[in-house]
């Protein structure tokens, strides 16, 4: 069943100035987005290590990014740590987080470009909607049997949760951003080439840009 969030406020405040600014470095959503995903991968890596069962134990960990430039997506894939419906919503949206509250108080009283800023506050997440008009996050936890669930939001009000039917990963998580026809640069495999060389040299786990190693 599908199901409909409002953003808690302190997310919304924050969503509603990263979508209504101009950036000169919109460019860190893909180091943030990768971050995350190597996150992810260094918890899945964790819990093998202490001898916990996870899912899809054979699956090969690494990040996978694609791009389709007629659908105008750009798709991060990784196979770690995942997130259950709950992780989901409470980390996505709904729980305030200790960073938005001080990302938004240092750009009011700074007057940053929230692009250089927004990594150091753990909100970093959020900072697709530079680019982004729609994003969906399809995650199946590494933990327990629940099958994958999709969030999905223009990064407006609120978001929408939604059982996986089609296309679900074994383990981890899937990121598709819609880009905006102004971002449209980033639909491009050199421009992702170059930022990942320049922002995500040093993450530990593989990364493939279109079936290529980077
Ligand atoms: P931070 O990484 O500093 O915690 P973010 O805004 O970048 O803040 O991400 C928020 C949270 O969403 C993360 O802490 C994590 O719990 C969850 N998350 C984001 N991306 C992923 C992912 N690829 N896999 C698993 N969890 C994720
Ligand atoms: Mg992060």
């Amino acid at each position: 069943m599908s199901q409909t969030f409002e953003f808690k406020t302190e997310v919304r405040k924050l969503l509603h100035i990263i979508t209504h600014s101009l950036y000169t470095n919109r460019e860190i959503f893909l180091r943030e987005l990768v971050s995350n995903a190597s996150d992810a991968l260094d918890k899945l890596r964790f819990a093998q290590a202490k001898g916990e069962a996870v899912n899809a134990p054979e699956l090969e960990l690494g990040i996978d990014i694609s791009i389709d430039k007629e659908a105008k997506t750009i798709t991060i894939r990784d196979t770690g740590i995942g997130m259950t419906r709950e992780e989901l919503v409470d980390n996505l949206g709904t729980i305030a987080r200790s960073g938005s509250e001080r990302f938004l108080k240092e750009l009011s009283e700074k007057q940053e470009d929230p692009g250089n800023i927004i990594g150091r506050f753990g909100v970093g997440f959020y900072s697709v909607f530079m680019i982004a008009d729609k994003v969906e996050v399809t995650t199946r936890s590494a933990r327990g049997d629940e099958a994958a669930t999709t969030w999905v939001s223009d990064g407006l009000g609120s978001f929408e949760v939604i059982p996986c039917e089609e296309g679900a990963p074994e383990r981890g998580t899937v990121i598709t951003i819609h880009v905006k026809d102004e971002a449209d640069e980033f639909l491009e495999k050199f421009r992702l080439q170059s930022i990942l060389k320049k922002h995500s040299s040093f993450i530990p786990f593989p990364i493939q840009l279109e079936g290529e190693r980077v």
